[in-house]
């Protein structure tokens, strides 16, 4: 049946089709569940295709891959954002995932026993709903952003494609996470660039070949097995994991001062038109990128299903006090790994052993 036209009370909606989606799919595939899923984007994937062009993963190909499909390339290298983004197309395509594509969910809320979802006039009804669209939904920027001067070019790095974006002049990168780092690194080989912030730690090892076959497991045991609600030092890292940015795994502060790149503290606000530092200085920037991060964008969800506009009470993505609600992918959801490809098969595969399936098959093609 064409997804399209796919009308009735459905099992389970899932709102978005990354790979926190597309693993869910894939395990309620397996359960022979009656399910769609809506996603935003023309094509699965992407959200991946969307980020800088020079992007590669910092995971290596071997934890790449999602449940029953390995990452098709050398496993210790690290594809580039359109390979993770092709891989993510074939797999929607290999499991004959049903998708709606090109479909933003502008509302959804619960009536009478079951969820409704709309967008652009149409409503779909389920009787459970997954919300599965990501942790970069709305990106942030401190608000005395609006008072740099026009002629100055400002970015966030979800727009930030590549260097031919900016002007010539001095660039500040504001935020020393791993996007920050990565950033900065590129746009110094062309222009002169300073960042700003503090990062969250480093990983102590060089990034490479090397790191996949013998740190990189490490990391990715801890970030799995040990930094989990279910350990005291994971229920403990948890708040702390989800407030600040994760520790620099590629490019590192050396690597920064190596290449050229200037780094100062943290910006606290604009005064005379100009970037001001926790120290005082003024910063002479022709070109802003906000490597600032991303909040959550719930405005779309009744607030019922909400606490405040944020997550609702839940536990590894099940909402406590509304039954058939569910949410996947967000950070820290059950570890550290939760909204990584290392860790989207095990959250997706709990969550579909919670997803209770109620009646039988009962979607009937739209009367046209
Ligand atoms: P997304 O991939 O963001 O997908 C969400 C989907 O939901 C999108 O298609 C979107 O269009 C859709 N959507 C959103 N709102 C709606 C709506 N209202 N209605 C319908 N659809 C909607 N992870 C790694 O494992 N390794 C890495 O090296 C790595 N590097 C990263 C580098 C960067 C710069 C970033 C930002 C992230 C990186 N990650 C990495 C993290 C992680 O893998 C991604 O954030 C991943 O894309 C999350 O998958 P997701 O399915 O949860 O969300």
């Amino acid at each position: 049946m064409d997804n399209n036209h796919v009308t009735g009370m459905l099992d389970t909606i899932i709102i978005g089709g990354g790979q926190a989606g597309l693993t869910l799919g894939h395990h309620l595939k397996a359960k022979q569940r009656n399910f769609l899923i809506l996603d935003a984007n023309p094509r699965s994937g992407d959200a991946w295709r969307q980020r800088w062009d020079s992007l590669r993963v910092f995971t290596p190909a071997k934890y790449d891959g999602l449940p029953g499909e390995p990452f098709p390339a050398d496993p210790l290298s690290f594809p580039t954002k359109d390979e993770v983004a092709g891989y993510l197309e074939n797999y929607a395509v290999h499991n004959a995932l049903p998708i709606v594509h090109g479909t933003r969910v502008e509302r959804l809320w619960r009536e009478g026993g079951h969820f409704v979802a709309a967008s652009d006039g149409r409503r779909w009804e389920a009787r459970n709903a997954v919300v599965a669209t990501g942790v970069s939904q709305a990106p942030r920027i401190p608000s005395f952003a609006r008072e740099l001067p026009p002629s100055t070019i400002q970015l966030h790095s979800a727009e930030y494609r590549n260097p031919g974006q900016l002007q010539d002049g001095p660039v500040l990168v504001v935020g020393l996470g791993n996007s920050g780092a990565e950033i900065a690194l590129e746009v110094g080989r062309t222009h002169p660039t300073t960042v700003a912030g503090k990062p969250g730690g480093e990983l102590p090892v060089k990034h490479g070949r090397a790191a996949a076959r013998y740190a990189l497991p490490v990391v990715r045991f801890l970030g799995l097995h040990v930094l989990n609600l279910d350990t005291p030092v994971g229920r403990k890292a948890a708040p702390a994991f989800k407030a600040h940015a994760a520790p620099l795994i590629r490019t590192k502060t050396k690597d920064l001062a190596a290449a050229g790149v200037r780094l100062v503290p943290r910006v606290t606000g604009v005064e005379n038109g100009k970037p001001v530092l926790a120290d005082g200085t003024r910063v002479d920037a022709a070109n802003v990128i906000w490597c600032t991060g991303f909040r959550d964008d719930f405005s779309w969800m009744d607030p019922e299903l909400l606490d405040d506009g944020a997550l609702p009470r839940q536990h590894r993505g099940v909402a406590l006090d509304t039954p058939g609600l569910f949410f996947l992918g967000q950070e820290f959801l059950y570890s550290a790994a939760s909204a990584t490809l290392p860790g989207a098969g095990r959250d997706a595969r709990y969550l579909a052993g919670k997803i209770p399936q109620s009646g039988g098959v009962d979607v009937l093609p739209m009367r046209q």
